[in-house]
């Protein structure tokens, strides 16, 4: 996943002429009122630069109309990055309330640029017939943004264009803030624990009343739905997990689908998913309903085969069992592939505690991609287990990042990448964090993480590598992960690849008692048995993508979203709907992706293809690795997407490695 506030889409002097600037590296605020100045100081140049920009007479050029175009632009992404970030993360409440603000603030005033009719006029003048290809594309793409946020339209549109804006900006923080405040726990006899890891156990004593208490948080919930043993145990937790959020986010969500609604109409667009999916790669929200359907297609006879292996396992439990509850489905999984496939989750926890993985992660991609990694020991961060590093080529400093990973209170719930500052060639250098919800971080505790966490690292990595590396573009506009958002998901599901690679594990899966390598054999079944599921994690992912898109799909007004929820999860996943639970009030992705979930499985479809230009035998060829990193990272947003994907592959992207890896065996 990747989290980052929409920034007002500009373009960037850069650093033509003269030598590069020194690299300014920010430190985060850790105090309300310096976050506050500093974002103001950011909007007060912003608009003081606007107003230059409008008030400039005589013919359009380069320097007189791009270049403060452009430093609006690092202005607005410095603040809201920050402040995006911040109010996700940080401990203390009045920087969270005082980061919302500026939020608020920021988006304000970007929506006020791009409904700007001078500013798209002077830029719509320009003539950059002899600029280089890159800012072609972005002075073209800006122009087109200009036109999809209403710039063109009358002056009583564009004020409730503005208006409608606004409030969606407060109505998405009302609607993560509520996920990430409400975490439920469940009281447990010890004996429901029956099951789960020794470590975990002794993470949870029972307290003075006898009772176990199991939080919602990723850490408590994953491992208990694979492993507890008792079914009623489970539901219980399932309940929880789907209740949260609810019911504030029910009518929060409401509201939200209205107001896009209601902004899309006045756009000119049928609807919330006709007007998101035209700037993607996909191009229409019809192209995208395809694509679900396609997939969800494909996935079929696979996805009744893996249901049938986990309905004949549970018959071992419970002979007239006739179908798999959705509370069920982690841990039948879980048995299928310890008894059929002889690979035990538990048995690969061992070996993967928390700072092993970390640091398997960082040496696996320096070797990949030539670069090294420093600690910063003195950075000034926002949480005191918060660890920061420079990322470095030929001693070369090429930008920063900060890695979050460990659950806390009031902290984000779920894993992702927030980019914090783009770079700009010769001017400033990237900064980004990852904010995960590992295992460890607690003295005494070896934060043993499961297989799915080192998968996820390894995700998160891709999107921070490609934030970093896409950090010295001439301008700021194309600069870092700034192209379509269908295609963000791909580098970071192509480096997932890593994660399954025995050679690779056994460089930094080291058992935490032994020191022992994770055995070969180990990681050779549990390849195999990750090709087991595969259907039922595709059509789980339809059901999402579809709910994504459906929910955007029309007029909204008497929509019951439970009702929507429960219909397309009946169709499209392998598990039935459990009435009084509200999926919806929790799912993130609402908020930040809207209609457009499907661009998991579309990023999918183009990292299966990408991948395919690796060696199964090295995947650390240095050529494929830098010709990768050259044509699809550093390139950022400078071309379109397809064209990046074809100047590395030397041909069109295609469905074909994606279909091999659904259907094999
Ligand atoms: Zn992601």
């Amino acid at each position: 996943m990747r989290q980052a506030r929409p920034v007002q889409q500009g373009t960037g002097p850069a650093g033509g002429a003269g030598a590069p600037a020194p690299p300014d590296v920010v430190a985060e605020r850790s105090e309300a009122t310096s976050l506050a100045g500093d974002a103001a100081a950011h909007l007060e140049a912003a608009r003081r630069l606007r107003e230059v920009l409008q008030s400039q007479t005589g013919p359009r050029t380069v320097t007189n109309t791009l270049v403060p175009y452009d430093e609006i632009a690092i202005h607005v992404d410095a603040a809201a990055n920050r402040c995006g970030l911040l109010e996700r993360v940080h401990p203390d409440p009045a920087v969270r309330e005082a980061a919302e603000k500026w939020t608020q603030e920021m988006s304000q005033f970007a929506t006020q640029l791009s409904l700007d009719r001078a500013v798209y006029d002077a830029l719509s003048t320009l003539d950059v017939t002899a600029e280089d290809e890159a800012t072609q594309h972005y002075v073209a793409r800006t122009l087109r943004d200009f036109r999809r946020a209403g710039v063109d339209r009358d002056p009583a549109v564009r004020a409730r264009v503005q208006d409608l804006n606004d409030e969606l900006t407060l109505i998405g923080q009302e609607f993560a803030r509520n996920i990430q405040s409400d975490r439920r726990t469940v009281s447990l006899l010890p004996s429901e624990l029956d099951g789960l890891p020794a470590d975990y156990i002794v993470a949870h004593p029972a307290g003075a009343d006898g009772r176990v208490v199991v939080t919602t948080d990723y850490p408590d919930y994953v491992p208990f739905m694979s492993y507890a043993k008792s079914g009623a145990a489970r539901e219980r937790m399932y309940r929880a997990f789907r209740s949260r959020a609810v019911p504030a986010n029910l009518d929060v969500l409401d509201r939200m689908l209205a107001r896009r609604h209601e902004l899309a109409g006045l756009l000119g667009y049928r609807s919330w998913a006709h007007y998101i999916t035209e700037d993607k790669m996909i191009a229409s929200d019809t192209a995208a309903n395809e694509f679900v359907q396609r997939i969800a297609a494909i996935a079929a006879s696979r996805a009744g085969a893996d249901y049938e292996m986990l309905l004949s396992r549970k018959q071992e439990d419970d002979p007239g069992a006739i179908e798999v509850f959705d509370w069920e489905k982690d841990y039948y999984d879980e048995r299928v592939r310890a008894e059929h496939f002889q690979v035990d989750s538990q048995a690969m926890r061992p070996y993967f505690p928390y700072e092993r993985v970390k640091q398997g992660v960082l040496d696996v991609t320096a070797k990949l991609f030539g670069v090294t990694y420093q600690r910063v020991e003195d950075a000034s961060v926002w949480a005191p287990d918060v660890e920061t590093y420079d990322i470095l080529e030929d001693g070369v400093r090429l930008g920063r990042f900060h890695l979050d990973m460990h659950p806390r209170d009031d902290k984000y719930k779920h894993a992702a990448e927030f980019g914090i500052r783009n770079g700009i060639r010769g001017r400033q250098l990237p900064e980004a964090a990852l904010v995960c919800n590992f295992p460890g971080g607690v003295a005494g505790d070896p934060g043993l993480m499961e297989h799915d966490d080192v998968n996820t690292f390894f995700h998160e990595f891709g999107h921070l590598l490609h934030a970093l590396f896409a950090g010295r573009q001439r301008w700021i506009g194309i600069g870092g992960i700034s192209t379509e958002w269908d295609f963000v998901e791909a580098p970071s599901q192509m480096l997932e690849e890593w994660a399954w690679d025995a050679s690779v594990l056994r460089t930094f899966a080291l058992h935490h008692e032994t020191g022992e390598p994770i055995p070969e054999e180990l990681v050779q079944r549990a390849r195999r048995a990750r090709e087991f599921g595969k259907g039922i994690y595709v059509r789980q992912q339809m059901f999402y993508a579809r709910l994504s898109l459906q929910l955007h799909g029309g007029d909204p007004s008497r929509l019951d979203t439970t009702a929507v929820v429960r219909e397309l999860q009946n169709e499209t996943s392998m598990f039935r709907f459990i009435e009084d639970t509200h999926f919806q009030a929790s799912f993130g992705h609402l908020e930040g992706y809207s209609a457009i979930y499907y661009t998991y499985m579309w990023s999918l479809v183009i990292a299966k293809d990408l991948f395919s230009r690796f060696r199964p035998e090295n995947l650390f060829e240095p050529d494929v690795a830098r010709a990768y990193r050259t044509h699809v990272l550093e390139a950022g947003g400078s071309a379109p997407a397809a064209t990046l994907v074809e100047r590395f592959l030397g041909r069109p992207f295609s469905f074909a490695a994606y279909e091999r890896w659904l259907n094999a065996s």
